[in-house]
């Protein structure tokens, strides 16, 4: 009984430990900052990285700091909040996944399983790249075009706007565009379909094929 006593007080202890709160770490780029030329330039990467990401994790490790998420993981903080919280905790998730599926030496083509989705669900993969430059290039505002499966297993492409995340809809994601100025403005100015059109030449379809299954 005595031992109990003691276990639950040290369990209380512990968990309203200020220590315990979570905060998220600034995750560097898994290449240089001008391995992706001449698609992305070094200044895009630098300021994308640096500034916009890097932004958004002090921003929210700021918002934690006044709210009761200790312990909880990006994927538990986007699925059950809104408003600022939700914008800069989806914006670090959406960051780290795009900066993770690029790549100077990418796998240029989708093999296996997922290759075999995309021809079922979209025909051929340049018909999947099609409707997601289409997508990307009709997004209105700031956002992101995602592709991502569907809780039947179908894969579909997702237009979000600000910070959205296919995880909010209960969908896997597997890919995503960055339409937001920031990330092409310096390269392409005002010609974001060129800038999403460039960019497949980086895309990973290794790391995109880790996500599938
Ligand atoms: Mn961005």
């Amino acid at each position: 009984m005595y031992s109990c006593i003691l276990s639950l007080i040290f369990s209380i202890m512990t968990t309203t430990d200020t220590a315990t709160r979570t905060q998220f770490t600034v995750r560097e780029l898994p290449y240089a900052y001008d391995a992706l030329a001449p698609q992305v330039s070094e200044e895009t990467m630098r300021f994308h990285h640096d500034k916009h990401y890097k932004g958004y994790v002090d921003k929210l490790n700021e918002l934690l700091a006044d709210l009761p998420y200790a312990g909880k993981s990006l994927e538990e903080i986007i699925v059950s909040s809104d408003g600022p919280l939700f914008n800069n905790a989806a914006q670090v998730w959406n960051h780290e996944f795009y900066f993770d599926q690029l790549s100077p030496t990418p796998q240029t083509q989708p093999t296996g399983d997922l290759k075999a989705a995309i021809d079922r669900d979209f025909g051929s993969v340049d018909q999947l790249k099609a409707q997601m430059n289409k997508a990307a290039a009709a997004l209105f505002g700031s956002g992101w075009v995602w592709l991502a499966e569907d809780k039947s297993g179908n894969l579909v492409i997702v237009s979000e706007q600000n910070a959205g995340n296919p995880l909010r809809r209960g969908m896997k994601p597997l890919l995503c565009l960055d339409v937001w100025e920031h990330a092409y403005y310096v390269d392409y100015r005002n010609r974001r379909a060129d800038a999403v059109v460039a960019l497949w030449d980086n895309i990973d379809w290794k790391k995109v094929e880790t996500r599938y299954y």
